[in-house]
C-alpha cells in the first residue's frame, strides 16, 4: 500500500475529505489507504487551516451555516447600528444568531426593541494568486483524478507512479516547483439555486461540485466550484493559458456539465 502523495506511507488510518468537512463535504472523501496519515495531517494542518481561516472563508461559513468538523458554527463579526452597538461575535444557525453572554448591554437593547437591525458582512473572495489556495486547488486536484478513477478501489501502483502527475504531487505535498498558476472567478452567487427534475420536484442549492476538462489541446485541467466560485487547475503542467484560450472559443462558460440541471432564482425556491 502506497500513499498518492509520498508515494511510501505507513500509517492509514484515516479517510481523505478532498473538500474539508468544515466546508460541508460529505460525499467526496476517499477510503482508508490512499492517503496516509502523515500527508493527511500536513494538509491538514499546512493547506487546510491556513484556507480556513482566510477572512472571506470564514465569513463564507458564518453567513452560509457551515458547520465545522465538530459541528460547531463559526463566528464572525457582525455590526448592531446603535450608538451602543459596534461590531460583536455572533454565531448564525438556521434559527437566528447567538452573541456572547458578555454581550450584555446589546442583548439588552435587541430585548427592548432598540436595536431593530444587524449587518452582516460580505468579504470578498480571496485575492488571486494566492500561494494557499494554489497549493489546495493541487492537493484537491490530484485527489480527485483519484477518486475518479479508483473511487473505492483499489488503487494500483501505476496510478501512484505515474509520471505526469509528478510535478503536482510534489508542489501539493512540499510545495516543490514554482507557483503553480489558476483561474478564479465566481460563475453564480450562493444565493442561486438549481433544478433537475430527474433528480427532485424542487430546486436545491450547490456546495460545491467538480468535473475536468479536457481542452483541444488534450491538457487537462481540474474545474471545482466552492460556493459559485470556480477554481481551475492544470494538471500536468504550472501554466493557465490554454484554460484562458479555452473561455475565449467558448464564449466565458464554464466547463461544469449541467446536464438537465438549470440555474432557477433565489425567490422560487422560497414559494416551493
Ligand atoms: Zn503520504
Amino acid at each position: 500500500m502506497a500513499c498518492i502523495f509520498c508515494r511510501k506511507g505507513t500509517g492509514f488510518k484515516t479517510v481523505e475529505h478532498i473538500i474539508p468537512e468544515s466546508l460541508g463535504n460529505v460525499d467526496h472523501v476517499l477510503p482508508k489507504g490512499v492517503v496516509c496519515d502523515a500527508c493527511n495531517n500536513y494538509f491538514a494542518v499546512k493547506v487546510e487551516k491556513p484556507l480556513l481561516e482566510m477572512p472571506y472563508f470564514i465569513n463564507l461559513r458564518q453567513r452560509n451555516v457551515i458547520r465545522s468538523k465538530k459541528r460547531r458554527l463559526v463566528p464572525d463579526k457582525v455590526l448592531f447600528p446603535h450608538p451602543k452597538g459596534g461590531w460583536v461575535d455572533a454565531w448564525i444557525d438556521e434559527q437566528g444568531f447567538i452573541l456572547r453572554s458578555e454581550d450584555t448591554e446589546i442583548i439588552e437593547l435587541l430585548k427592548e426593541g432598540k436595536i431593530k437591525s444587524m449587518m452582516i458582512p460580505t468579504i470578498p473572495e480571496v485575492i488571486y494568486p494566492n500561494p494557499v489556495v494554489s497549493r489546495f486547488l493541487a492537493k484537491t486536484a490530484l485527489e480527485m483524478v483519484a477518486y475518479y478513477t479508483f473511487g473505492e478501489g483499489p488503487y494500483t501502483d501505476d496510478f501512484i507512479d505515474q509520471n505526469n502527475l509528478h510535478p503536482l504531487r510534489e508542489y501539493a505535498r512540499y510545495g516543490i516547483g514554482p507557483f503553480w498558476p489558476y483561474h478564479q472567478r465566481r460563475i453564480y452567487t450562493e444565493d442561486d439555486c438549481f433544478m433537475n427534475t430527474d433528480i427532485q420536484p424542487t430546486p436545491y442549492e450547490i456546495l460545491h461540485e467538480f468535473d475536468f476538462l479536457m481542452t483541444d489541446l488534450e491538457h487537462v485541467y481540474s474545474v471545482m466550484v466552492i460556493m459559485g466560485v470556480e477554481y481551475v487547475i492544470r494538471l500536468s503542467s504550472p501554466e493557465i493559458d490554454s484554460y484562458h484560450q479555452w473561455l475565449g472559443a467558448n464564449e466565458g462558460r464554464s466547463p461544469i456539465r449541467r446536464g438537465k440541471e438549470y440555474m432557477v432564482s433565489k425567490d422560487s425556491k422560497k414559494d416551493q
